[in-house]
């Protein structure tokens, strides 16, 4: 398992302290993560069951959208994806945070995001530029049943090394449009995936 080193945690109880004597809300959540936290704590609620764990077992199932895997963690272009080659990074099972990993699963998720920042780079033949960034149960000291750890990678590029997707026009006065859709970006990754990494 992962842990903090002592002077992190203390670094933390002062900055908690600091935020508490300021009247400041030390805990809070930005607009995304809130609507995650939602979308998968009505999920449970309804289904009895783990929203993102229900995503993989589809996409499995399906196989059209899968562009890097191994044993603790399956990277997908998501059926809702917005950015031509976004990718939705999941653990197989559910696990609400980095904190609750074994060291085999930090080399996995190490090994999946290696293999498919490769692929990336095959994909145009450069250096693929992307966002990226983890999603977790909040650490707000409650339970979070609901929360299933994944990954979300955001690449702006479209058609080749130049021509990029913006979020421009109709995208930002109506709503955002695909220009490949997802099987076609699974297709083109998977095309130029490397060698399987566990
Ligand atoms: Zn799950
Ligand atoms: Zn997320």
């Amino acid at each position: 398992m992962i842990e903090f080193l002592p002077e992190q945690v203390e670094v933390l109880r002062q900055l908690q302290r600091a935020c508490q004597d300021a009247g400041v809300d030390a805990v809070v959540l930005p607009e995304i993560p809130t609507r995650e936290t939602d979308a998968q704590r009505e999920y449970l609620r309804a289904h009895r069951k783990c929203l993102l764990c229900e995503y993989c077992s589809l996409e499995e199932e399906q196989n059209l959208r899968i562009v890097a895997e191994n044993a603790s963690f399956l990277a997908v272009v998501p059926y809702w994806a917005i950015w031509p080659f976004e990718v939705l990074v999941c653990r197989r099972h559910r696990l609400g945070s980095l904190l609750e990993f074994t060291e085999s699963e930090v080399a996995h998720i190490g090994g999946n995001l290696k293999q498919l920042a490769s692929e990336y780079d095959n994909v145009f033949d450069v250096p693929f530029p992307y966002s990226l960034g983890f999603h977790q149960s909040p650490s707000d000291g409650s339970p979070h049943a609901e929360w299933h750890f994944h990954a979300h990678f955001y690449p702006p590029l479209l058609r080749s090394a130049r021509v990029r997707k913006f979020m421009v026009g109709f995208e930002r006065l109506g709503n955002a449009q695909r220009d490949i859709t997802p099987e076609i970006a699974a297709q083109r990754l998977r095309e130029v995936m490397p060698t399987r990494s566990d």
